[in-house]
C-alpha cells in the first residue's frame, strides 16, 4: 500500500477542513469527502471564543473572519409585548455577543478557500465500508469505489454516519430535555445589528439575530419531555414548533407568519454527543461527531478548532497512530467535557420559565444583570477577556 501520510476527512464543515489545513503544514496529504453535493453554508451565527481565537489566530485567518463579522452590537431582552427590559453591549457580563461573531457558513467558506489549494475535496461523497488493514484502512465510498489511507478521521458532525459503522457501541447521546431549531428569515426594516431575546411561557426561548443584509437569523428552544417525534416529517417539525410559537408574543408571531417560506430549517433535540473513546484503530473521531455540546454552550465551534489543531499536531509527531490518538484525547477530552459540564437538563430548564410569574422572576434577574451596579462590579476588564483567553487551553507548539 503507497498511502504514508494520505489521510481521509469525512466532513467539511468546520473542524474537517481545519484539521486538514494543519496536516498541509506538516506534509500530508489529505482528502475531504463531504455528503452534501456543494459546500454547506447554512447556520447561524457562531461564536469563535476563547483558545478557537488563538487557533484563527494561529492560522491568520483573523482577518478574513473579522470581514465577515456581524457586526452584533449586543444583546437586548425583550417582554412579550417586544418592550425592551435589559440591555446587555458587547463585553457586557452575560451577553451573547463576543468578539468574533460569524455565521457559520461564512466560516465555513473561509475554511474551504484557505484550504482548497491542497487539500482534494470530494462532494456528493461518503464512506460505505471501511476494512482495517495491518499498515492502512481500506476505504470504499459510495460510488462503489476503494481506496487505501493511513488514516481515517471522522468530522460529520452530531449525526455522522461513518462513526456509527465503527464506534456505535462507543457513542451515547445526551439529551438536554429541549428541542432546538434554527432557520433565517427576511430581514425586516426594523431589525437593527442588535440580538433580541424574549422568554415565552410554555417554555419557550427565542434569539433573533443579524445576519446578511436580506436576512436575520432565529434560534429558538422549547421545553419538551420526550427527545422523539412520532411520524417525524418536516410538516410535523412545523407544526411543532408553530405550536411552541403560538400565544408568545410579537416576535413569535412574526417568525410564525414568515415560517411556510423558510426552506433551510434545523429542527431537532437538544443533544450532547458522548463517545467513551474517540479512536479505534485507525479510525479517530473530531469535532461534534466525538463531542458536540449544542449552540446552547456557544462553544462547539471554539473546542472543533482547538480540537482539530491537536489532532493534526500529534499525528505529526508520534510514528505511531495509536499513540498519537491517545495524546489528542488525554490533551482535549478534559476541555470539551468541562463545555459539556456547563449545560444540564436543570439549566435548561431554569432558562426556559414556563409560567407567568417564572418568567417575571427571569425578567427581574436579567434586569439585575444589566444593571449599572451588577456590571460596573463584575463585568470583566478587556485585559481579563484576554488572560481567560490565554488561560482557556495550553497550546503545544507543534512546528
Ligand atoms: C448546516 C449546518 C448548520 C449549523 N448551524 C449551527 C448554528 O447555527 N449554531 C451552532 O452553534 N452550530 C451550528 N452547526 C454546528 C456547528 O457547525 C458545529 O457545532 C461546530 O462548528 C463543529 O463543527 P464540525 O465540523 O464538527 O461539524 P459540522 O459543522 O456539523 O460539519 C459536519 C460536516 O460533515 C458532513 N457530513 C455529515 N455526514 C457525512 C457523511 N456521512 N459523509 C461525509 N460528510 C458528512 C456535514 O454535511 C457537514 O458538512 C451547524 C452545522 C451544520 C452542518
Amino acid at each position: 500500500m503507497e498511502i504514508t501520510k494520505k489521510i481521509l476527512i469525512c466532513g467539511s464543515g468546520i473542524a474537517g477542513p481545519t484539521c486538514a489545513y494543519w496536516l498541509h503544514k506538516y506534509g500530508y496529504s489529505t482528502v475531504i469527502v463531504e455528503r452534501a453535493k456543494a459546500l454547506r453554508d447554512g447556520g447561524q451565527n457562531v461564536d469563535i471564543k476563547g483558545a478557537g481565537q488563538h487557533v484563527i489566530e494561529m492560522m491568520a485567518l483573523s482577518e478574513q473572519i473579522e470581514a465577515k463579522n456581524t457586526q452584533e452590537c449586543g444583546q437586548k431582552y425583550l417582554d412579550a409585548a417586544g418592550k425592551v427590559i435589559a440591555v446587555l453591549p458587547k463585553g457586557a457580563l452575560g451577553t451573547l455577543t463576543n468578539e468574533f461573531e460569524i455565521l457559520r457558513g461564512d466560516f465555513a467558506q473561509v475554511l474551504f478557500e484557505s484550504t482548497k489549494d491542497h487539500c482534494e475535496y470530494r462532494f456528493g461523497r461518503f464512506v460505505t465500508a471501511l476494512e482495517e488493514k495491518e499498515d492502512g484502512i481500506s476505504v470504499t465510498f459510495d460510488n462503489g469505489e476503494t481506496e487505501d489511507f493511513e488514516l481515517v478521521i471522522c468530522a460529520e458532525g452530531m449525526n455522522s454516519s461513518t462513526r456509527d459503522m465503527v464506534m456505535a457501541a462507543h457513542t451515547s447521546f445526551r439529551y438536554l430535555g429541549a428541542y432546538m431549531a434554527f432557520f433565517k428569515i427576511p430581514r425586516r426594516e426594523e431589525d437593527d445589528r442588535w440580538a433580541y431575546s424574549v422568554n415565552g411561557v410554555g417554555g419557550t426561548f427565542i434569539t433573533l439575530r443579524p445576519g446578511n443584509e436580506e436576512e436575520t437569523t432565529v434560534l429558538i428552544t422549547f421545553l419538551r419531555r420526550d427527545h422523539a417525534i412520532t411520524g417525524d416529517t418536516p410538516t410535523m417539525r412545523k407544526a411543532l414548533l408553530r405550536r411552541a410559537l403560538e400565544g408568545r408574543g410579537s416576535i413569535a408571531d412574526r417568525i410564525n407568519a414568515d415560517l411556510d417560506t423558510v426552506d433551510d430549517f434545523y429542527f431537532g433535540p437538544m443533544s450532547q454527543v458522548r463517545a467513551s473513546a474517540w479512536s479505534k484503530g485507525r479510525f479517530v473521531l473530531l469535532g461534534d461527531a466525538a463531542f458536540c455540546p449544542t449552540p446552547f454552550t456557544g462553544k462547539g465551534t471554539a473546542l472543533a478548532l482547538v480540537a482539530a489543531y491537536v489532532l493534526a499536531g500529534e499525528i505529526s509527531r508520534n510514528a505511531d497512530h495509536s499513540q498519537a490518538f491517545a495524546a489528542y484525547e488525554r490533551l482535549v477530552r478534559p476541555y470539551v467535557e468541562a463545555a459539556q459540564k456547563q449545560l444540564t437538563p436543570r439549566r435548561i430548564r431554569m432558562m426556559h420559565p414556563k409560567s407567568g410569574a417564572g418568567i417575571g422572576l427571569t425578567h427581574l434577574a436579567q434586569r439585575l444583570v444589566a444593571s449599572q451596579a451588577v456590571q460596573r462590579q463584575f463585568r470583566p476588564s478587556a485585559e481579563k477577556r484576554a488572560r481567560e483567553v490565554a488561560d482557556d487551553f495550553v497550546f503545544v507548539d507543534y512546528a
